[in-house]
Protein backbone atom coordinates (compact mmCIF):
# COMPACT_ATOMS: atom_id res chain seq x y z
CA UNK A 1 0.00 0.00 0.00
CA UNK A 2 0.89 3.80 -0.56
CA UNK A 3 1.24 5.22 3.04
CA UNK A 4 2.48 8.54 4.72
CA UNK A 5 5.67 7.37 6.79
CA UNK A 6 8.09 9.02 8.67
CA UNK A 7 11.63 7.24 10.55
CA UNK A 8 12.25 11.04 12.96
CA UNK A 9 10.07 13.37 14.64
CA UNK A 10 10.10 16.52 12.93
CA UNK A 11 11.52 14.85 9.44
CA UNK A 12 9.81 15.29 6.53
CA UNK A 13 7.42 12.52 6.09
CA UNK A 14 7.68 10.57 2.49
CA UNK A 15 5.38 8.66 0.85
CA UNK A 16 6.27 5.06 0.05
CA UNK A 17 5.05 1.65 -0.07
CA UNK A 18 4.49 -0.66 2.59
CA UNK A 19 3.12 -4.49 3.48
CA UNK A 20 -0.39 -4.11 3.04
CA UNK A 21 -1.69 -4.72 6.99
CA UNK A 22 -3.79 -8.03 7.65
CA UNK A 23 -6.24 -8.11 10.33
CA UNK A 24 -5.82 -9.33 14.44
CA UNK A 25 -8.27 -11.82 15.62
CA UNK A 26 -10.79 -9.56 16.74
CA UNK A 27 -9.83 -6.12 14.34
CA UNK A 28 -10.45 -5.40 10.84
CA UNK A 29 -8.52 -4.12 7.60
CA UNK A 30 -10.51 -0.85 6.10
CA UNK A 31 -9.70 0.23 2.46
CA UNK A 32 -9.31 4.16 3.37
CA UNK A 33 -11.36 5.82 1.17
CA UNK A 34 -11.09 9.48 3.23
CA UNK A 35 -8.68 10.45 5.80
CA UNK A 36 -9.20 14.01 7.74
CA UNK A 37 -6.13 16.13 8.91
CA UNK A 38 -5.79 17.23 12.28
CA UNK A 39 -3.19 19.14 14.60
CA UNK A 40 -3.02 16.35 16.44
CA UNK A 41 -1.45 14.82 13.78
CA UNK A 42 1.32 17.82 13.78
CA UNK A 43 1.61 17.21 17.26
CA UNK A 44 2.08 13.97 16.62
CA UNK A 45 5.04 14.27 14.20
CA UNK A 46 6.43 16.76 16.04
CA UNK A 47 7.29 14.12 19.06
CA UNK A 48 4.42 15.21 21.84
CA UNK A 49 2.84 12.23 21.92
CA UNK A 50 4.08 9.31 24.28
CA UNK A 51 2.64 6.68 22.30
CA UNK A 52 3.95 7.11 18.75
CA UNK A 53 6.68 4.69 18.21
CA UNK A 54 8.85 5.21 14.99
CA UNK A 55 8.79 4.29 12.26
CA UNK A 56 5.55 5.96 12.02
CA UNK A 57 1.96 6.08 9.62
CA UNK A 58 -0.27 9.04 11.37
CA UNK A 59 -3.79 9.69 10.50
CA UNK A 60 -6.78 9.34 12.81
CA UNK A 61 -9.77 10.74 11.21
CA UNK A 62 -10.82 7.73 8.82
CA UNK A 63 -13.39 6.34 6.98
CA UNK A 64 -13.66 3.44 4.32
CA UNK A 65 -14.56 0.07 3.60
CA UNK A 66 -13.72 -3.40 5.79
CA UNK A 67 -11.71 -5.81 3.01
CA UNK A 68 -10.25 -8.44 5.85
CA UNK A 69 -12.31 -9.27 8.83
CA UNK A 70 -10.37 -11.51 11.74
CA UNK A 71 -11.59 -14.53 12.88
CA UNK A 72 -13.50 -13.03 16.42
CA UNK A 73 -15.60 -10.51 14.35
CA UNK A 74 -18.92 -10.79 14.42
CA UNK A 75 -20.56 -7.93 13.71
CA UNK A 76 -18.63 -6.76 10.30
CA UNK A 77 -18.87 -7.88 7.11
CA UNK A 78 -16.41 -7.58 4.30
CA UNK A 79 -17.75 -4.77 1.98
CA UNK A 80 -19.60 -2.57 4.60
CA UNK A 81 -18.63 0.89 4.75
CA UNK A 82 -17.44 1.98 8.70
CA UNK A 83 -15.69 4.94 10.48
CA UNK A 84 -14.71 4.29 14.08
CA UNK A 85 -13.93 6.44 16.77
CA UNK A 86 -10.34 7.96 16.77
CA UNK A 87 -10.27 6.28 21.07
CA UNK A 88 -11.45 3.01 20.30
CA UNK A 89 -12.13 0.91 23.62
CA UNK A 90 -10.08 -2.43 24.29
CA UNK A 91 -14.43 -3.20 25.73
CA UNK A 92 -12.50 -5.26 29.04
CA UNK A 93 -11.56 -2.76 31.10
CA UNK A 94 -13.64 -1.08 33.95
CA UNK A 95 -14.22 2.19 32.04
CA UNK A 96 -15.35 0.39 28.80
CA UNK A 97 -17.38 -2.19 30.90
CA UNK A 98 -19.10 1.19 32.40
CA UNK A 99 -19.76 2.85 29.20
CA UNK A 100 -16.96 5.18 28.88
CA UNK A 101 -14.34 3.80 25.80
CA UNK A 102 -13.43 7.26 25.39
CA UNK A 103 -11.11 6.55 28.11
CA UNK A 104 -10.34 3.41 27.58
CA UNK A 105 -7.45 2.22 29.97
CA UNK A 106 -5.50 -0.02 27.30
CA UNK A 107 -7.39 1.86 24.17
CA UNK A 108 -6.17 1.74 20.29
CA UNK A 109 -5.62 5.18 18.64
CA UNK A 110 -5.10 4.84 14.89
CA UNK A 111 -2.07 6.94 14.26
CA UNK A 112 -0.77 7.13 17.72
CA UNK A 113 -0.57 3.74 19.20
CA UNK A 114 -0.91 1.87 16.45
CA UNK A 115 -0.30 3.17 12.60
CA UNK A 116 -3.01 5.14 11.29
CA UNK A 117 -5.41 6.29 7.94
CA UNK A 118 -2.52 8.44 6.16
CA UNK A 119 -2.60 5.04 3.45
CA UNK A 120 -4.51 2.86 1.17
CA UNK A 121 -5.37 0.70 4.16
CA UNK A 122 -5.33 0.44 8.02
CA UNK A 123 -5.62 -1.93 10.53
CA UNK A 124 -8.49 -1.09 13.31
CA UNK A 125 -8.50 -3.65 16.40
CA UNK A 126 -11.62 -4.38 19.02
CA UNK A 127 -13.45 -4.33 15.76
CA UNK A 128 -17.19 -5.05 17.33
CA UNK A 129 -16.56 -2.71 20.10
CA UNK A 130 -15.47 0.14 17.74
CA UNK A 131 -16.77 0.38 14.32
CA UNK A 132 -19.40 2.33 13.63
CA UNK A 133 -21.67 1.37 10.55
CA UNK A 134 -21.94 4.53 8.04
CA UNK A 135 -25.13 5.39 7.09
CA UNK A 136 -25.16 5.44 2.87
CA UNK A 137 -26.70 9.07 2.96
CA UNK A 138 -23.38 10.25 4.63
CA UNK A 139 -20.61 10.29 2.19
CA UNK A 140 -16.66 9.45 3.43
CA UNK A 141 -15.40 12.81 3.56
CA UNK A 142 -18.14 13.72 5.84
CA UNK A 143 -17.25 10.81 8.01
CA UNK A 144 -13.83 11.16 8.01
CA UNK A 145 -14.39 14.64 9.63
CA UNK A 146 -16.36 13.15 12.24
CA UNK A 147 -13.86 10.70 14.00
CA UNK A 148 -12.21 13.37 15.84
CA UNK A 149 -12.68 16.95 15.79
CA UNK A 150 -16.85 16.67 15.13
CA UNK A 151 -17.26 13.80 17.63
CA UNK A 152 -15.08 15.47 20.26
CA UNK A 153 -16.91 18.14 20.04
CA UNK A 154 -20.32 16.48 20.12
CA UNK A 155 -19.15 14.97 23.23
CA UNK A 156 -17.78 18.54 24.61
CA UNK A 157 -20.82 20.45 24.03
CA UNK A 158 -23.94 17.76 24.45
CA UNK A 159 -22.15 15.43 26.99
CA UNK A 160 -19.91 17.17 29.26
CA UNK A 161 -20.88 20.81 28.94
CA UNK A 162 -24.82 19.68 28.97
CA UNK A 163 -25.76 22.93 26.78
CA UNK A 164 -29.25 23.55 26.39
CA UNK A 165 -31.08 26.25 24.25
CA UNK A 166 -30.91 29.73 24.61
CA UNK A 167 -27.57 29.35 27.01
CA UNK A 168 -24.34 31.68 25.68
CA UNK A 169 -21.81 29.29 24.27
CA UNK A 170 -18.11 31.12 24.21
CA UNK A 171 -15.75 28.91 21.10
CA UNK A 172 -12.08 30.11 21.46
CA UNK A 173 -10.66 29.58 18.23
CA UNK A 174 -12.32 28.64 15.01
CA UNK A 175 -10.49 25.56 13.79
CA UNK A 176 -12.11 22.60 12.88
CA UNK A 177 -12.57 21.49 16.46
CA UNK A 178 -14.18 25.10 17.04
CA UNK A 179 -16.50 25.38 13.71
CA UNK A 180 -17.92 21.89 14.78
CA UNK A 181 -18.53 23.39 18.24
CA UNK A 182 -20.28 25.99 16.80
CA UNK A 183 -21.93 24.13 14.98
CA UNK A 184 -23.35 21.71 17.29
CA UNK A 185 -24.01 24.10 19.97
CA UNK A 186 -26.59 26.36 17.55
CA UNK A 187 -28.25 23.15 16.77
CA UNK A 188 -29.55 22.64 20.56
CA UNK A 189 -30.72 26.44 20.34
CA UNK A 190 -27.49 27.45 21.84
CA UNK A 191 -26.26 31.22 21.27
CA UNK A 192 -22.46 30.65 20.33
CA UNK A 193 -19.92 33.06 20.41
CA UNK A 194 -16.59 32.72 18.25
CA UNK A 195 -13.57 33.78 19.35
CA UNK A 196 -10.47 33.97 17.01
CA UNK A 197 -7.69 36.02 15.20
CA UNK A 198 -8.80 35.92 11.85
CA UNK A 199 -11.39 37.74 10.45
CA UNK A 200 -12.24 35.12 7.88
CA UNK A 201 -12.24 32.37 9.75
CA UNK A 202 -14.98 34.09 12.19
CA UNK A 203 -17.03 35.00 8.97
CA UNK A 204 -16.94 31.01 8.51
CA UNK A 205 -17.99 30.22 11.87
CA UNK A 206 -20.90 32.92 11.56
CA UNK A 207 -21.90 30.89 8.78
CA UNK A 208 -21.91 27.96 11.08
CA UNK A 209 -24.08 29.48 13.48
CA UNK A 210 -21.90 31.81 15.52
CA UNK A 211 -24.29 34.49 16.35
CA UNK A 212 -21.77 36.73 17.76
CA UNK A 213 -17.61 37.12 17.01
CA UNK A 214 -15.11 38.76 18.74
CA UNK A 215 -11.37 39.17 17.06
CA UNK A 216 -8.85 38.84 19.92
CA UNK A 217 -6.45 40.90 18.21
CA UNK A 218 -9.12 43.84 18.72
CA UNK A 219 -10.14 43.70 21.96
CA UNK A 220 -8.00 44.55 25.28
CA UNK A 221 -9.47 41.85 27.12
CA UNK A 222 -11.51 39.31 25.68
CA UNK A 223 -13.25 37.47 28.93
CA UNK A 224 -14.69 41.32 29.40
CA UNK A 225 -15.56 41.33 25.24
CA UNK A 226 -17.25 37.60 25.88
CA UNK A 227 -18.94 39.52 29.37
CA UNK A 228 -20.54 42.28 27.52
CA UNK A 229 -22.12 40.29 24.58
CA UNK A 230 -23.60 37.60 27.11
CA UNK A 231 -24.64 40.02 29.47
CA UNK A 232 -22.32 38.61 32.35
CA UNK A 233 -20.61 35.52 30.87
CA UNK A 234 -20.95 32.16 29.07
CA UNK A 235 -22.76 29.41 30.35
CA UNK A 236 -20.52 27.13 28.85
CA UNK A 237 -17.47 27.91 26.85
CA UNK A 238 -14.81 26.08 24.89
CA UNK A 239 -11.09 25.97 24.49
CA UNK A 240 -11.16 24.62 20.60
CA UNK A 241 -7.69 25.86 19.68
CA UNK A 242 -5.59 24.46 23.16
CA UNK A 243 -3.07 27.28 24.29
CA UNK A 244 -2.56 28.69 27.77
CA UNK A 245 -3.91 31.88 26.46
CA UNK A 246 -7.56 30.35 25.01
CA UNK A 247 -7.62 28.40 27.98
CA UNK A 248 -7.15 30.90 30.62
CA UNK A 249 -9.86 33.13 28.77
CA UNK A 250 -12.22 30.51 28.14
CA UNK A 251 -12.43 29.92 32.25
CA UNK A 252 -12.03 33.67 32.97
CA UNK A 253 -15.65 34.36 30.54
CA UNK A 254 -17.68 31.99 32.27
CA UNK A 255 -20.48 33.51 34.29
CA UNK A 256 -21.24 31.59 37.77
CA UNK A 257 -21.51 27.84 37.68
CA UNK A 258 -20.19 27.98 33.99
CA UNK A 259 -18.71 25.13 32.66
CA UNK A 260 -15.53 25.32 31.04
CA UNK A 261 -14.67 22.10 28.17
CA UNK A 262 -10.94 21.58 27.20
CA UNK A 263 -10.74 20.00 23.90
CA UNK A 264 -7.88 21.91 22.04
CA UNK A 265 -4.69 19.53 23.26
CA UNK A 266 -2.34 20.86 25.72
CA UNK A 267 0.74 19.29 25.26
CA UNK A 268 4.77 19.84 25.81
CA UNK A 269 4.98 23.62 26.75
CA UNK A 270 1.62 24.14 27.31
CA UNK A 271 0.79 20.82 29.28
CA UNK A 272 0.84 23.07 32.76
CA UNK A 273 -1.35 26.23 32.00
CA UNK A 274 -2.57 28.80 34.20
CA UNK A 275 -5.94 29.03 35.32
CA UNK A 276 -8.08 31.86 37.42
CA UNK A 277 -8.16 28.94 40.16
CA UNK A 278 -10.10 31.56 42.32
CA UNK A 279 -12.86 32.04 40.19
CA UNK A 280 -13.60 28.46 39.52
CA UNK A 281 -14.32 28.31 43.81
CA UNK A 282 -16.05 31.39 44.38
CA UNK A 283 -18.09 31.19 41.36
CA UNK A 284 -18.32 26.93 41.39
CA UNK A 285 -17.36 26.56 38.45
CA UNK A 286 -16.89 23.44 36.30
CA UNK A 287 -13.90 22.04 33.96
CA UNK A 288 -14.07 18.92 31.84
CA UNK A 289 -11.91 17.59 29.44
CA UNK A 290 -12.93 15.97 26.66
CA UNK A 291 -11.19 13.20 24.46
CA UNK A 292 -13.14 11.50 21.68
CA UNK A 293 -16.74 9.73 21.87
CA UNK A 294 -17.67 6.74 22.67
CA UNK A 295 -18.65 4.65 19.39
CA UNK A 296 -22.39 3.90 20.93
CA UNK A 297 -22.98 7.77 21.11
CA UNK A 298 -22.38 7.87 17.03
CA UNK A 299 -25.94 6.81 16.72
CA UNK A 300 -26.96 10.14 18.77
CA UNK A 301 -24.74 12.15 16.33
CA UNK A 302 -26.00 10.52 13.31
CA UNK A 303 -29.45 10.97 13.52
CA UNK A 304 -28.98 14.71 14.16
CA UNK A 305 -26.90 14.85 10.87
CA UNK A 306 -29.38 12.48 8.92
CA UNK A 307 -32.01 14.90 9.67
CA UNK A 308 -29.88 17.78 8.82
CA UNK A 309 -29.48 19.69 12.10
CA UNK A 310 -25.99 19.44 11.81
CA UNK A 311 -24.49 19.36 8.21
CA UNK A 312 -20.67 18.49 9.10
CA UNK A 313 -19.94 18.91 5.25
CA UNK A 314 -20.11 21.93 5.61
CA UNK A 315 -16.95 22.24 7.49
CA UNK A 316 -14.87 20.70 5.11
CA UNK A 317 -12.53 22.43 3.00
CA UNK A 318 -9.91 21.25 0.24
CA UNK A 319 -10.12 17.99 -0.88
CA UNK A 320 -6.08 16.53 -1.04
CA UNK A 321 -4.15 13.62 -2.29
CA UNK A 322 -1.76 11.50 0.07
CA UNK A 323 1.40 13.57 -1.42
CA UNK A 324 -0.24 17.15 -0.68
CA UNK A 325 -0.74 16.06 2.78
CA UNK A 326 3.08 16.00 3.62
CA UNK A 327 3.50 20.17 3.34
CA UNK A 328 0.29 20.33 4.73
CA UNK A 329 0.95 18.38 8.04
CA UNK A 330 4.13 20.30 8.33
CA UNK A 331 2.69 23.57 8.10
CA UNK A 332 -0.61 22.64 10.33
CA UNK A 333 0.14 24.40 13.56
CA UNK A 334 0.05 27.61 10.98
CA UNK A 335 -2.93 26.94 9.40
CA UNK A 336 -4.80 29.15 7.56
CA UNK A 337 -7.13 26.84 5.60
CA UNK A 338 -11.25 27.35 5.83
CA UNK A 339 -12.07 24.45 7.36
CA UNK A 340 -11.36 20.86 7.19
CA UNK A 341 -8.56 19.04 4.59
CA UNK A 342 -9.42 16.18 3.80
CA UNK A 343 -7.44 13.33 1.70
CA UNK A 344 -9.59 11.52 -0.40
CA UNK A 345 -6.68 10.62 -3.29
CA UNK A 346 -3.87 7.87 -2.15
ZN1 LIG B 1 -11.05 -0.48 27.72
ZN1 LIG C 1 -7.98 14.75 15.06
Amino acid sequence: MRAMYFEAFEATPDVRTLPDPTPTEGGVVIKVEATGLCRSDWHGWMGHDPDIRLPHVPGHELAGKVVAIGKGVRRFREGQRVTVPFVSGCGHCGECRSGNQQVCEEQFQPGFTHWGSFAEYVAIDYADQNLVHLPEAIDYATAASLGCRFATSFRAVVDQARVTGGEWVAVHGCGGVGLSAIMIAAALGANPVAIDISDEKLAFARKMGAVATINARNVADVAEAVRDITGGGAHASVDALGSPVTCFNSIKNLRRRGRHVQVGLMLADHAAPQIPMAQVIGHELEIYGSHGMQAWRYDAMLAMIESGKLAPQNLIGRHISLDEAVPALMAMDKATDLGISVITRF
